[in-house]
């Protein structure tokens, strides 16, 4: 993962937010080839999602046929959307400040393990948020707690397994011999407390409470809010999906692992609108399909998981839901993070925005009410349901939604193109060459023109090419060192072709065209390369 971090930030893919001021924590900028990198992955879903879809054919895997449209919802929105949607009351971690660090945690990232050291023979619950080395970060804590040097390890005696901060509080009633990270003396840590995880902001000048609003945390209720909307002033008939792409926030308590968990990211949304009858179909459908485009787009393989939450894990609103996950490098082995949540809502959201807060009573969902009667949070008072007039029926369409983060996917593709080989360098000598397998529709860059010396025709030609080819392609012009060299820059990028101008280009027109993966090179006329070019990146 260190690699990777080191390649974003020196080939500009990443850079942490407001650097020169020492960062700040959970917000990143994308640079000159991270904003490529981030907009194909966009594109990429947006086409293959909503522009290429076919509402004329059925797809495989799909119970019929079905029609895609788009929206783009502004970030502040009637602060009442939360608290209907359920955000404002249950949108909450839940998280423990340490009394003498005054650091902040979320309570279920910390992890620990129960110690004794022979003299003095106390026993301490070491904790840590490592998660990469996490048995020996703890090592350290312990150490550093019992003032022991690293030679004293085996004075350390470990009791049971590495546990996350809720295990053992369930169980430990002596929550005062546990060590938060960083602290020099155990039981510093409150009782764990809610905590609001949305952004708040005042709009206008006077700044009271009722001028209070929310950045959104999600762009789905966005959606629901405009369902009526798009319903009247378009044809589509359900079953029908809305697609968005957009930021969001959340104040995270503990970001990390790079852009992983930030409180500032984008989402790449869709809520799909079905009959009732036809919801679990729909929801297998869209399930398959999500995890599908992931393995197209280059994350084959073990790293990749589609995984069915079982009823407890299940929202309170929601009849099944899964999550595709990724095995991050910076993950303990065998963990997965969530790429993507799949989601069967039923009809909570519309009818949350019709009736007002709805909460689960026994097996239904009723509206939440003050002890006087009233309703907790008022919904519009607007009809969302749907009339179909060719069954002439009236119903609350139920809801299928794929929850995708760009910037997670983002960060998936770059750890699964990172690849390590030997390849021949330009004195024939084999080298460890780093390069960026990246899917070719994903590549920032899609092919570099170099002319292979600074004479004999050879830039003039080359400059011609890079011209026509920029008029369609994202292409990058190089004639800077040697030719091996500038190989490397670009595998290390990611760029999947590289078209060389060289003696030969002078005398017939052919160029070579080297492939990144399997360094082939092939002499193609410069003539047929917008459409050589179009074909390879697919
Ligand atoms: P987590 O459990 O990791 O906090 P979540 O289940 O709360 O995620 P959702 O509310 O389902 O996430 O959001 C949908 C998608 O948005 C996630 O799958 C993820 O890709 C992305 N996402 C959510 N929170 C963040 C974040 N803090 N930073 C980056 N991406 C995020």
């Amino acid at each position: 993962m260190e690699n990777i971090v080191a390649l974003c930030k020196r080939r500009g893919f990443l850079f942490q937010s407001s650097e020169i001021y020492g960062g700040l924590n959970g917000f990143w900028d994308y640079g000159p080839l991270g904003v490529l990198l981030k907009r194909n992955v966009k594109d990429a879903w947006w086409n293959d999602m909503v522009m290429s879809h076919n509402e004329l054919v059925i797809p495989g895997g799909a119970p019929g046929t079905y029609e895609m449209t788009g929206l783009d919802c502004t970030i502040i929105m009637h602060p009442q959307i939360w608290k209907c949607s359920g955000h404002y009351d249950l949108f909450h971690d839940f998280m423990v400040d340490c009394r003498e660090t005054k650091k902040r945690y979320r309570y279920d990232h910390i992890l620990g393990r129960w110690v004794l050291a022979a003299s003095p023979a106390t026993r301490v619950f070491v904790t840590t948020l490592e998660t990469e080395n996490t048995q020996s970060a703890l090592e350290e804590a312990a150490l550093k707690f019992f003032g022991l040097r690293k030679k004293d390890l085996d004075k350390l005696q470990w009791e049971g397994e590495i546990m996350s901060l809720p295990d053992v509080m369930r169980v430990a009633s002596d929550t005062a011999k546990i060590l938060a990270p960083d602290a020099k003396t155990p039981g510093t840590l409150t009782e764990p407390r809610e905590f609001n995880l949305m952004f708040k902001t005042t709009l206008g000048a006077l700044g009271t409470e009722e001028d209070t609003a929310f950045l959104r945390p999600e762009t789905a209720q966005g959606i629901f809010a405009n369902f009526k909307n798009v319903c009247d002033s378009t044809r589509l008939r359900v079953p029908f999906g809305i697609a968005q792409v957009g930021k969001s926030f959340r104040n995270e308590i503990t970001p990390r692992n790079f852009t992983f968990r930030s409180r500032e990211f984008e989402q790449m949304e869709i809520e799909f609108f079905c009959h009732p009858s036809q919801s679990a179909q729909w929801y297998a459908y869209w399930r398959d399909r999500r995890f599908a485009w992931y393995i197209k787009m280059g994350l084959a393989g073990e790293r990749l998981q589609l995984r069915e939450h079982g009823a407890t894990e299940l929202s309170h609103y929601s009849c099944g839901t899964a999550d595709i996950e990724y095995q991050f490098p910076f993950l303990p082995p065998g963990e997965f993070g969530e790429l993507e949540g799949i989601a069967h809502r039923g009809d909570f959201d519309l009818r949350s925005h019709m009736e007002g807060k709805l909460v689960k009573q026994g097996n239904e969902l009723v509206l939440e009410k003050l002890p006087n009667g009233q309703p907790k949070h008022r919904g519009s008072g607007k009809d969302l349901t749907y009339y179909d007039d060719l069954t002439k029926e009236r119903f609350t369409p139920h809801v299928i939604e794929p929850s995708a983060g760009a910037d997670r996917a983002t960060l998936a593709f770059l750890c699964e193109a990172y690849q390590v080989d030997t390849a021949p360098d330009e004195k024939g000598q084999p080298q460890e060459r780093v390069y960026l397998k990246l899917h070719p529709r994903l590549a920032p860059i899609k092919a570099a023109v170099f002319p292979l010396v600074k004479k004999d025709g050879m830039p003039e030609i080359a400059t011609e090419i890079y011209g026509e080819l920029k008029q369609q392609f994202s292409v990058f012009y190089d004639d800077k060192s040697a030719v091996g060299r500038r190989y490397r820059r670009q595998d290390e990028i990611g760029t999947p072709f590289c078209i060389t101008v060289d003696g030969q280009t002078v005398q017939d027109g052919t160029v070579t065209i080297r492939d990144r993966d399997t360094l082939e090179q092939e002499r193609v006329h410069r003539n047929d390369l917008v459409q050589e070019l179009t074909q390879r990146l697919g």
